[in-house]
């Protein structure tokens, strides 16, 4: 329920902010954590801070003309929302999907700035896109779109003003082109600029299985809180993309099963554990669908269609989408005898998700928290670019897996301090908003 002093805040950014249902849902659920903030801290409401970190500091959109391979002239929208710097410069992925509209650019900046702000990293929270579908394009292609996209997007970014990284649809590959064509245009070697850069050119090791490896600390973390641990634990991760690849990986180190993963096409169930490495060629090398890794492994079944919650499990990892988890999906994984669930993508679970697998008493993370392991580690990548510096992938990976459990202290300790004991949701919205709600305040009226 949502605390009658919030109430009013909700109701003018649905108003100022029509059709755009992900912000909606997004800004509600934080919203309803921060009555008991605001009855503690008069100050956040003299300040008008719920206010203000609701409405985006700058917002651009913009056309990207470009040609495909049949010399055809192709239109798309590219966006960037830069939320909030009080913490930092603007940090947060571009997403390349064709669903991609200002209410998805919104819904993910404004979760990036709490999410960053968890981290304890300088950064500030962005996040931007297009409406463009890399699938079925050739290289050249994707190419000629990146270059098109950078080509406005470059005179917006910084290493000390905006850092864009991937998110869905993109990838090394199209970091790649995106970066090269900024190195272009602005004559500058600028390697602070973007993360999840290519190792051989300026991108920091783990920056690519940050996200997933995170979601997998994150969970071994609560369940240590629990007195349990990954070890012996099935999991069910949805998705098979590079969050959901990378989760798969860590749950298999740190002990755990993933015995099911998806893709839009359906489900594997593969109770013997997921071949990763399988699992990558098919769909990393080869860009491939689940159905050939399921031919090419035997004992696997593909529900083609199948809904990867139906499989019964101890632990879910959503990694693939916003609202891929619904109310009649956490009642099946209930009924499976799932007792913990960790967003590894960004508001996977719906409302009425999160509502029913609470009241079922499953321990339920945000992804806020859960998945902030790749951000973590991108700012990780803009410490080494800025001092010239590399690390090793076993360092990096030790500083990822501290961030993690500091997170996850940070969230758990709140929510106790709040009254709410372990409580991730209430934990991680009211952290992450009084460590930028703070700053602000103290950097006056901007
Ligand atoms: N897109 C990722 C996220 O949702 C990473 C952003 C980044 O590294 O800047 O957090």
């Amino acid at each position: 329920m949502i605390d009658e002093r919030v109430e009013p805040f909700y109701d003018e950014v649905a108003r100022r902010n029509p059709g755009e249902v992900e912000f909606h849902q997004a800004v509600r659920e934080v919203l309803e954590s921060l009555g008991p903030v605001l009855a503690k801290y008069p100050e956040f409401a003299r300040h008008k801070i719920i206010e203000r970190i609701c409405e985006p500091e700058r917002q651009v959109i913009f056309r990207v003309p470009w040609r495909d391979d049949r010399g055809e002239v192709q239109i798309n929208r590219g966006f960037r929302v830069e939320f909030n710097s009080a913490l930092g410069p603007y940090k947060g992925g571009l997403r390349f999907h064709p669903s991609v509209y200002l209410g998805t650019v919104k819904f993910l900046g404004f979760e990036q700035v709490f999410k960053n702000a968890l981290t304890g990293m300088p950064i500030g929270g962005a996040k931007g896109g297009a409406d463009f579908d890399p699938k079925g394009r050739s290289d050249t292609e994707v190419m000629a779109f990146c270059q098109s996209f950078m080509t406005e997007l470059f005179r917006h970014l910084g290493e000390y003003t905006d850092v864009p990284a991937g998110d869905a649809g993109v990838g090394v590959r199209e970091s790649g082109y995106l970066f090269g064509q900024y190195k272009r245009v602005t004559n500058r070697y600028e390697s602070g600029v973007l993360t999840g850069k290519g190792t051989d050119w300026g991108g920091a090791l783990v920056r690519t299985e940050a996200t997933g490896y995170g979601t997998a600390f994150f969970a071994n973390e609560m369940l240590k809180a629990q007195g349990r641990s990954l070890d012996g634990m099935t999991c069910v991760v949805s998705g098979s993309g590079n969050v959901a690849l990378y989760a798969i990986e860590k749950v298999h180190h740190l002990g755990g099963r993933v015995i099911a993963c998806s893709d839009s096409g359906g489900v594997v169930v593969d109770e013997k554990g997921v071949d990763v490495s399988l699992l990558t060629q098919v769909k990393e090398v080869e860009r491939g669908r689940l159905r050939d890794y399921a031919e090419r492994r035997p004992g696997v079944r593909h529900l083609e269609g199948g809904n990867v919650w139906d499989v019964p499990c101890d632990i879910a990892l959503p990694c693939a989408t916003q609202n891929e988890l619904t109310g009649r999906d956490a009642r099946a994984l209930v009924a499976g005898g799932c007792t913990l669930v960790a967003e590894g993508a960004n508001m996977p679970t719906t409302p009425d998700g999160i509502r029913l697998l609470r009241e079922a008493g499953v321990a339920f993370a945000p992804g806020k928290a859960a998945n902030a392991g790749g951000v973590a580690t991108s700012a990780l990548e803009m410490q080494q670019n800025a001092s010239r510096d590399s690390w090793t992938f076993d360092y990096t990976e030790e500083r990822l897996a501290d961030i993690m459990a500091g997170i996850h202290a940070l969230c758990y300790e709140t929510a106790e301090e709040f009254g709410v004991p372990s409580d991730y949701v209430m934990g991680a919205n009211i952290a992450g908003f009084l460590r930028v709600g703070r700053a602000m305040v103290a950097l006056g009226l901007v």
